[in-house]
């Protein structure tokens, strides 16, 4: 089964600059692989009608459909009626029911009529305007000898209704698409992990795609033999992974994972955070309902505080430094016993870019954690810039959580390699 495919064309100078990302086209994405249809090509076009013209003409030549939002609107920098217009090569018209509506529209808002109005009760004579149910411009569509289009609305809410309300019914529906599965996992090192599972799974008919983010990695499944028995077999083989690697499917987060463990333990935590500045805290605050086990923390950033606010010993400071397997140790001790917590996990480490020594270079981070089994502390050197380790180092904190503690490593990592594990 082959899904037909369709052109999106997203218009506006601030997509093209980079200033606001596409969100409605990874919407229709979704939408349209549920009708059996595939975007086939993807595009940013500026507010320039003929951009606009020429990127359509291109779409409907070559895939014979495409949608394409924004320029609808009232401002004169809007201008993709113009450039449908030139496409079709018909006059702008007026269209009389959107004049009727806009009318009603403007009234019941109070709104005084303007030039913008005027121009959204126009439409290209060959294509047909439909009804916005969330705001002022109608959407366009047509579907004739050069193709089918539609064009919505930029504002996502909008663009949504548009199509719910001009697209949904009005888009023919192709083959059912079978549905792509998403397998999510961490603390499994980078690549060569996830290669040697993607390859496990090369089979005929099966489409294997890898992709990875700092600390997490996410096998999608699927293509024409991807059926129910495949995934079964799939999640047999996952659930085999050495260190409970797989952690979640389709949508889960490692932040939702962390909160399975706490709230089916019915423990509690707090966090001493030094490198990361709250941004594990800030994660699993994500979570709704997070505060039933996340009791919140300590953002212990100079050494001051890492005394006064956790309890840390000065001569712990000045005989072993911040990061360090000890600092790391009474951090995550301290956070429980002055929060009341059941177990306290701390992170403290080298950002960059300055602040490195050759013992200790810019990427080291140490970890801690304390709860009633005892303790345990992990020692990494994650490559990159300041962000880069900071990114690693609350995957790792998260990745380390999700795990009951009787099972919270070792891990294998090319990124750590000496790691720090024991219990103490
Ligand atoms: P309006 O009536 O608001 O003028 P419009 O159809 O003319 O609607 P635009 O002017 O292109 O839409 O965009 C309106 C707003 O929606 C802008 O803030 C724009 O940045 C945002 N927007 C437009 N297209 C997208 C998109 N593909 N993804 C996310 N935001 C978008
Ligand atoms: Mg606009």
């Amino acid at each position: 089964v082959t899904s037909r495919d369709v052109a999106w064309i997203a218009i506006g100078d601030e997509l093209v600059d980079g200033v606001v990302v596409d969100r409605n086209g990874d919407w229709l994405a979704e939408r349209m692989a549920d009708r059996g249809w595939k975007i086939a090509w993807r595009i940013a076009v500026r507010d320039d009608p003929e951009a606009i013209r020429a990127a359509l003409a291109t779409s409907l030549e070559r895939w014979g459909a495409a949608v394409l939002s924004g320029g609808l609107g009232p401002t004169p920098d809007d201008r993709t009626r113009e450039a449908l217009s030139r496409f079709l090569d018909a006059p702008l018209v007026e269209d009389a029911a959107q004049r009727r509506r806009l009318a009603e529209w403007a009234e019941e808002r109070g709104v005084r009529w303007h030039e913008g109005l005027e121009r959204q009760c126009s439409r290209p004579a060959s294509a047909e305007a439909v009804d916005n149910p969330a705001g002022s411009a109608p959407a366009l569509r047509s579907a004739g000898e050069q193709g089918r289009w539609l064009a919505l609305p930029g504002v996502p809410h909008e663009f949504r209704a548009c199509w719910t309300f001009a697209g949904d019914g009005w888009w023919p529906t192709g083959a059912p698409s079978r549905r792509q599965s998403i397998y999510r996992f961490s603390g499994i090192g980078e690549s060569s992990v996830a290669d040697a599972l993607a390859d496990r799974f090369r089979r005929e008919g099966w489409e294997v795609t890898v992709l990875s983010s700092p600390g997490e990695i996410a096998l999608h499944l699927g293509g024409s033999a991807f059926d129910d028995i495949a995934r079964h077999e799939v999640e047999r083989t996952l659930r085999l992974l050495p260190d409970d690697a797989w952690f979640g499917t389709g949508e889960d987060t490692l932040e939702g994972a962390v909160a399975r463990r706490f709230d089916s333990s019915r423990r509690t935590l707090a966090l001493a955070e030094s490198c990361t500045g709250g941004g594990v805290g800030s994660r699993l605050t994500n979570v709704p309902g997070a505060s039933k086990w996340f009791l919140g923390g300590q953002l212990v950033y100079a050494d001051v505080l890492k005394v006064r606010l956790s309890g840390v010993s000065p001569e712990t400071l000045s005989s072993e430094g911040a990061v360090s397997e000890a600092t790391a140790s009474a951090l995550a001790r301290g956070v429980r016993q002055r929060c009341g917590a059941d177990e306290g996990f701390s992170v403290t480490g080298v950002a960059g870019p300055g602040g490195g020594s050759p013992t200790k270079p810019v990427g080291t981070v140490w970890f801690g954690w304390s709860g009633p089994e005892g303790e345990r502390t992990w020692l990494r050197r994650f490559p990159g810039d300041r962000r880069a380790v900071r990114v690693a180092a609350i995957a790792f904190a998260l990745d380390r959580l999700r795990r009951t503690p009787a099972d919270a490593g070792p891990v294998s990592s090319e990124l750590g390699g000496d790691s720090g594990d024991r219990l103490h």
